[in-house]
């Protein structure tokens, strides 16, 4: 299942690109921009800045799964049990199903309409998600089919997956592009509910395979934001043979709003500032530690 495809981007791996997100995710990262990448199922998002209170969800609910109620539209979704009823019902978009089963046929399809643009840019296909590991028979149908048409291919992923499935990608993917969000293994299950020594031993293991991995490590406010524990982090990445490059992905609050909307709470509220300073300060360590740097991916 996936959630999105974006095209033309110029971000996440090089030249122009598809990004397709797969739906669902083995990490609950508390900041995470894209809440509503993290279910493996289907499920609605309602915006209510775009609702017209025209009823048309109301009217084909059951079981009063969306009511109307003191003029507000409510959404009882503990009584959902086939979200997939209100796909195309809302006349707005207030009203959408988040998660698509797409053929890789139609993935190849939609992919095949930007081939003039990945010729001319380098360009290609990124799988990200949620997490592209998390659905392995899927993952490895869609490899073959981008691999049959010879185009490039960026993994993004968190390498909290098992070894076995990352190892049997590795012919199909051009470059990794991997995680690394802390080095301390009870700062990074607190606030991600994952075990690091997982994402570390799938680092050491890709290092073995002697596979393209670029860096990247999202800077988190109250995570990982100090010198010290970047300092770690560009140790580690540095360590490993086949990594060259990192990435320091500066945090924003745009998923915040999109909580809600999933019915989720957002629980990182923390305060927090952007200082591109500290960003370059990141960069300049990286640097002197013979790597090449970004801010941004
Ligand atoms: S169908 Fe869309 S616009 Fe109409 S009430 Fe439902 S959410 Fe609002």
């Amino acid at each position: 299942m996936i959630f999105n495809i974006q095209r033309f981007s110029t971000h996440d791996g090089p030249g122009i690109r598809t990004i397709i997100f797969f739906k669902g995710c083995t990490l609950k990262c508390r900041w995470c921009e894209n809440p509503e990448s993290q279910s493996f199922d289907y499920e609605l998002s309602y915006d209510r800045g775009k609702c017209i209170h025209c009823l048309e969800c109301a009217n084909i609910s059951t079981n009063g799964e969306i009511t109307l109620d003191n003029g507000k539209l409510r959404i009882n979704r503990d009584l959902i049990d086939d979200p997939l009823r209100y796909r195309n019902i809302c006349p707005t978009g207030a009203l959408t199903v988040m998660g698509e089963d797409r053929s890789i046929e139609e993935l190849i399809q939609e992919v095949k309409k930007d081939l003039p643009f990945f010729k001319k840019s380098y360009g290609g296909v990124t799988l990200s998600g949620g997490e592209p590991y998390a659905q392995p028979p899927f993952l490895f149908d869609l490899l073959a089919a981008l691999k049959a048409i010879n185009i490039n291919v960026s993994m993004e992923t968190s390498l909290y997956a098992d070894w076995k499935h990352i190892h049997k990608s590795i012919n199909y993917v051009d470059t990794f592009l991997a995680d690394l969000k802390h080095t301390d293994r009870a700062k990074f299950k607190a606030y991600t509910a994952g075990n690091l020594n997982r994402i570390i031993e799938n680092f050491k293991n890709l290092e073995k395979e002697n596979a393209p991995v670029i860096v990247r490590v999202p800077v988190i406010p109250h995570f990982n934001n100090t010198k010290e524990e970047m300092a770690h982090i560009i140790d580690f990445a540095s360590s490993l043979k086949n990594v060259h490059e990192i990435h320091f992905l500066p945090f924003h609050a745009l998923g915040m709003g999109k909580y809600g909307m999933v019915g989720k709470g957002y629980d990182f509220t923390e305060k927090f500032f952007r200082d591109d300073k500290e960003l370059n300060d990141y960069v300049a360590m990286a640097l002197k530690k013979g790597l090449k740097a970004n801010i941004g991916g």
